[in-house]
This record gives C-alpha cells, structure tokens and sequence, in this order.
C-alpha cells in the first residue's frame, strides 16, 4: 500500500443554480450550538453539530489583504459543510500563517513537511499539477506532512468547489473496506459510470454527498470499483452513527460564526 496518496480533484462543471423545490417539511433549525474542538476532523464517536479548527499555511509571504480574501472562501467553505451536513459541521476558527515554505509547489507536496498545518496555499503561478485544481494527501503519519494523517494544497485563487471538494475529502475519518480507500471520502470519478448525485464525483448539481441504501433520497451510482455500492453518507452513518441525514443537504439553521488569527510575517 502506498503511504501516501494524492487524491486529487478536477473542476469541470460550473455549478448551476439551484432552484430545486423547497420542501414544508423542512425540520426546524437545531437550536443546540455547535460544539467545538479542538481537532480539524470530525472526532469519532462525537455528537452533531461538531465545528472544527483548521490551521491553513500560505507557502509564500502574503499580504493581510490576500489572507483576508482566503478568509472568506473559508467562510464559504463553513457555509457549504454547514449546508450539505444539514447543520452538523462547520468551522469555528481558521488560523492563518504564512510564509510557511516559499517557492513550494504541489507536484513535491509529498517532501513537504508542515506538520503544524491543514491547509497549505501555494501561489497560483507555483501550481505546477494542472489540470488538477486542488489535493488532499492521505496516509502520511500524523505531524509529518501536516497536522494530522492528510493535508489540503490548494493554490491561491482556489474556486469555491474545489475548495469544498478538498473539505469534504478532509471532515471525516472513515473506515471503508477494501480497495486501497483513502479515511475520508474517495473521489468518485476516478470509477465509472460518472454520477451527478455528489461533489465528490465531477458534476454535482446542487451541493450534496450521494446517498443510497435505506437513507432517503437514495442517489449513489454503484462504481466499477472504489466505493462500490456504497455511498457517501451511508459510510459516513457507519462510522459516525450520531449524525443524520435526512435527505435535503440543506439547512435553514445559520451558520455559527467562523473566528480567524493571523499571524502574518512582514
Ligand atoms: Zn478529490
Ligand atoms: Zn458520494
């Protein structure tokens, strides 16, 4: 088994808005506020909703505005999960850094070591792995390439659903069994047939994770290999049996502030 593992995402939908239909029985927004931790992935055996703290690392020295700009894609990252999780993750506080590995680029990702980091933004003009638009590292051991087991790189004029493709990758530690699956979710479009149920496949429409099995609104597309018949969300209730889905990925509930620190080099 390979110890660490590009999983790596190609943009080539832009998405359509979403007019679906709105359902009246929509559940009322969960009142409990979000409890935060102190990890950047959902911790095993915890209750929704769960908010996370990420450190991102900017490989070049930036300027605070650039760090402010990244600050609100994070922010729409926190809504995005916030949306598609129905309420149940999101982030609570983003440290920002930079200045953490000038001149770094994706394509020796794997020899970088970061190992206080999340996230690491490289300079749009050092992004050498084109066509690919962002990547999570699986399986490094914790604290050598990033904080925990993976990382995200992504450049810095990263698109909202690259970025939150590379999120979803992240959020959770899941045990699939068999085929080599990374512990979170795979990339869908690496197997065929091609599913528009999920963003973790390549055309999504509107934001959601695939669903199937006895879960409502059963959408998964059963691949040629990877996941197989299982989708998204029926291996997330596995691995994290407190947390719902109930068929909207959506929620009416507003998103719990997201806290920032910068700590930006001259
Ligand atoms: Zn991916
Ligand atoms: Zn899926």
């Amino acid at each position: 088994m390979k110890s660490v593992r590009a999983a790596m995402m190609l943009v080539l939908a832009l998405l359509a808005p979403a007019c679906r239909k709105s359902s009246s029985e929509h559940k009322s927004p969960q009142q409990v506020p979000p409890q935060t931790v102190l990890e950047s992935i959902v911790p095993p055996g915890s209750s929704p909703p769960v908010s996370l703290i990420w450190n991102v690392g900017f490989a070049e020295n930036v300027t605070q505005a650039e760090m402010e700009d990244m600050y609100r894609r994070f922010l729409q990252l926190s809504q995005d999960l916030w949306s598609v999780t129905e309420g149940q993750v999101c982030l609570s506080k983003i440290r920002f850094f930079d200045n953490v590995a000038p001149g770094a680029s994706p394509s020796a990702s794997e020899n970088l070591r970061v190992p206080n980091l999340d996230a690491v933004i490289y300079a749009a003009a050092n992004w050498d792995v084109a066509p690919v638009t962002g990547q999570v590292l699986f399986f490094s051991p914790p604290g050598t390439l990033g904080r925990t087991d993976r990382r995200i790189d992504i450049p810095d004029d990263v698109g909202r659903l690259t970025l939150l493709h590379e999120g979803s990758h992240f959020v959770w530690r899941l045990t699939w069994s068999g085929n080599h699956l990374p512990p979170g979710l795979d990339d869908e479009y690496n197997y065929d047939p091609s599913d528009p149920a999920c963003i973790m496949d390549l055309m999504f429409s509107p934001l959601r994770w695939c669903s199937g099995g006895t879960l409502p609104a059963p959408n998964h597309v059963t691949k040629d290999g990877g996941q197989g018949a299982t989708s998204c969300w029926e291996q997330i209730r596995k691995d994290y049996p407190a947390f719902t889905f109930n068929g909207s990925s959506r929620t009416s509930a507003p998103l719990p502030p997201l806290a920032v620190e910068y700590t930006n080099e001259p």
